[in-house]
């Protein structure tokens, strides 16, 4: 048996990290995220589509948090670099999502072509309804017109990490979010 006092990581007291999002605001605000998806699918079964990798630990997080009855899907998104340069999602597990009302949950919105893509593609598929829930969204301009229905952060046009974000498949697992310099 392991005393739970042994789990306690000790972060590096100074970090080395530089912390843009702590523990305590993530979880508040998935909080407040959860009650207002809660009262907009009151009467509805939503499914909820985890982008992987990067949202699993969002998703874990904020589907505790929502006291309704869900389904729970998750999909994979490959991107491989075109001839000129250009990424192009292209969904590696498909899920069936006819006549459901979909929540994609996605960890960041950056250019937004990740989630316009599954938006249009779900859609497209005869989904009852599609909505999109993302952590975080990039001040920025963008060339895609997306206005996610449920957003975590707006944050600086910088990369981050932590909290299911990767830098490299690194720091996935912080609880915290960080700024990549
Ligand atoms: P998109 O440009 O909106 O399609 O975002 C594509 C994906 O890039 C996101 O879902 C993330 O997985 C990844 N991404 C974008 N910005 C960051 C970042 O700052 N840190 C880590 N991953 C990022
Ligand atoms: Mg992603």
């Amino acid at each position: 048996m392991r005393d739970i006092r042994d789990t306690k990581h000790s972060y590096p007291p100074d970090g080395g990290y530089d912390v843009l999002l702590g523990e305590e605001d993530i979880n508040k605000r998935i909080k407040e995220l959860a009650e207002e998806i809660e009262k907009d699918y009151r009467d509805k079964v939503p499914t909820f589509i985890c982008i992987l990798k990067g949202a699993f630990i969002f998703c874990a997080d904020i589907i505790r948090k929502i006291h309704l009855p869900l389904n729970i899907e998750f999909v994979k998104i490959s991107t491989y670099k075109g001839k000129f340069k250009n990424k192009t999602p292209e969904v590696i597990d498909n899920v069936d999502v006819r006549n459901k009302d979909i929540i994609i949950l996605d960890e960041i919105v950056d250019s937004g072509e990740t989630a316009k893509y599954l938006s249009d593609l779900f859609l497209s598929r005869e989904a009852k309804s599609v909505k999109i829930c993302a952590l975080l969204i990039k001040k920025r301009k963008r060339k895609i017109d997306i206005s996610p229905d449920y957003i975590g952060f707006q944050i600086p046009d910088i990369f981050v990490a932590g909290y299911g974000l990767d830098y490299n498949e690194k720091y996935r697992e912080l609880p915290f979010i960080i700024k990549i310099k």
